[in-house]
């Protein structure tokens, strides 16, 4: 096999979005599976939709996921330009030279004959194709308009009653009978190239062998192998294969127009999801790997990834999954990897809660709890403004009776003794109230964790015990008591 060249081809006509990422993430897995290069093409000859920014978000999102095009408008290759707007001229010649050989045509129709014809096809329950009318225009009739600048269009003559024929990669065998397609435009009035001539003249000028998109490309690509046929670009063969559809958790296609769900790359970044976690929750969309190892790094993808696993059955957007993926990646994170990422999240004040000597604690107690980076803010400041008021009636029995009161003091008198509290210390702490109380498991760790964030789920007790320090525990406990002689 020839040397596998994948592209992803984003329109820069809004930012890097879940659906693209996915796209150009399978791309990356299967050609970096086999040792091929990844190009990066910016397809914006739709100029009145792109909008501002947007190739930078598709570029350094790309990057932050990890994912390094070998080729693209950053880092051109010897198939460039990587950008439409940059070849303009290309697919004009190429465009014109159909027309000479006969298998494309100029078409003077303006809007509202096509719309009116548009409009006579549907009241007679005919697909609504070009009426071919400008197909039929003498040579002089041409000429005139042309020295009448009258504008015009290059449409494709498609072929008559042929099937075009594909194998695709994900889907099998797909055939298309061109009396279902059109004589489609492939370059505007104003020069431009529409979207499938250019994909097909870029594809082959980037000698690019295999095309991995969204299942929304399906009804281009016959229009694609089309024009690959009439410019002759056939005999360099490329296979095809379209990817399923992402859903939301109701079942219903994701859709920019869905507010609640996050869905561009930036929105995951900002909340602090890990660029790795991104990346394994995206793979796993439509894709399984054949071991029933889901938490994966890049390198673990590229290796396991394989067409043969794609599904081109609807992938569901889990955000609970997603959350979960996160939290492992974090969890496997180093403790220095984690401090330095975590820090860049940070809205609160660490000082409002504790020593400076604590910062770097107080961030590695809630490593294990956070699914997201910027959700330690909110951690944090719910763990430190419990209170004995807020505790449910049931709970304040619980830390009031007499077992709980056992484990209090006994805990008082070793904060008597010890000077400040540190993981050490603690541990041994703990320890000695189990031995001098007698009580274990859940009786003995409930009612210190109670008297010291109020709390009663949360990280590990012995930091939580340390970050809440002697002198506050102290005060709990003599409150607590206070309150047990009160009521
Ligand atoms: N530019 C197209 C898009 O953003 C992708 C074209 C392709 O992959 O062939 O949807």
């Amino acid at each position: 096999m020839s040397k596998i060249r994948a592209r992803y081809a984003p329109s820069p006509t809004g930012f890097f979005h879940i659906g693209g990422a996915r796209t150009a993430l399978f791309n990356y897995l299967f050609a970096k599976h086999f040792n091929g290069t990844f190009i990066v093409r910016i397809e914006d000859t739709d100029t009145a939709r792109n909008v501002e920014g947007g190739i930078e978000s598709q570029l350094a999102n790309l990057k932050w996921m990890g994912i390094f095009p070998d080729e693209s408008i950053l880092n051109p290759g010897n198939f460039g330009p990587y950008k439409q707007t940059d070849k303009l001229k290309r697919y004009q010649e190429l465009a014109n030279e159909l027309v000479k050989r006969g298998l494309a045509y100029y078409c003077f129709c303006n809007e509202e004959e096509l719309e009116k014809n548009r409009q006579i096809a549907l009241a007679n329950h005919l697909p609504p194709k070009y009426n071919r009318k400008c197909l039929h225009l003498t040579h002089e009739e041409i000429e005139t308009n042309l020295k009448k600048n009258i504008p015009y269009v290059i449409r494709l003559k498609m072929k008559d009653n042929v099937n075009i024929e594909w194998d695709d990669l994900i889907r099998g065998h797909m055939s298309v009978p061109t009396s279902a397609l059109t004589d489609c435009v492939i370059l505007k009035s104003n020069g431009i190239p529409m979207y499938n001539f250019a994909v097909v003249v870029d594809d082959y000028d980037m000698q690019i062998t295999h095309v991995l998109r969204g299942e929304e490309h399906i009804s281009n690509t016959p229009y694609q192998i089309a024009i690959k046929e009439a410019l002759g670009f056939d005999k360099q063969p490329i296979s095809y294969g379209h990817l399923s559809i992402i859903t939301d958790e109701t079942g219903k296609k994701l859709s920019k127009r869905n507010k609640e769900l996050k869905q561009f790359i930036e929105d995951y970044r900002n909340l602090g999801v890990l660029p790795s976690a991104l990346v394994n929750f995206l793979a796993l969309l439509g894709w399984s790997p054949k071991s029933n190892q889901e938490i994966m790094s890049l390198d673990e993808l590229v290796n396991q990834f394989d067409l043969a696993n794609v599904s081109k059955a609807p992938a569901c957007f889990d955000f609970k999954k997603l959350l979960w993926i996160s939290s492992q990646h974090i969890k496997n994170m180093n403790e220095h990897d984690y401090l330095n990422f975590v820090r860049n999240y940070l809205t609160i004040n660490l000082n409002d809660f504790v020593d400076r000597k604590f910062h770097d604690l107080i961030l590695l107690t809630f490593k294990n709890q956070i699914n997201y980076a910027s959700e330690i803010n909110q951690l944090i400041k719910e763990t430190f403004s419990g209170s004995f008021d807020q505790l449910d009636e049931n709970t304040k029995n619980y830390l009031t009776s007499e077992t709980s009161l056992k484990i209090l003091t006994s805990l008082e008198n070793e904060l008597i003794l010890v000077g400040e509290l540190n993981l050490d210390n603690v541990a041994v702490i703990v320890n000695k109230i189990k031995t001098q109380t007698n009580v274990k498991g859940k009786d003995l760790f409930m009612p210190l964790r109670l008297i010291s964030s109020y709390q009663q789920h949360g990280p590990e007790i012995n930091k939580i015990l340390v970050l809440f320090g002697k002198d506050k525990i102290l005060k709990n406990i003599r409150s607590i008591k206070g309150e047990k002689i009160w009521s």
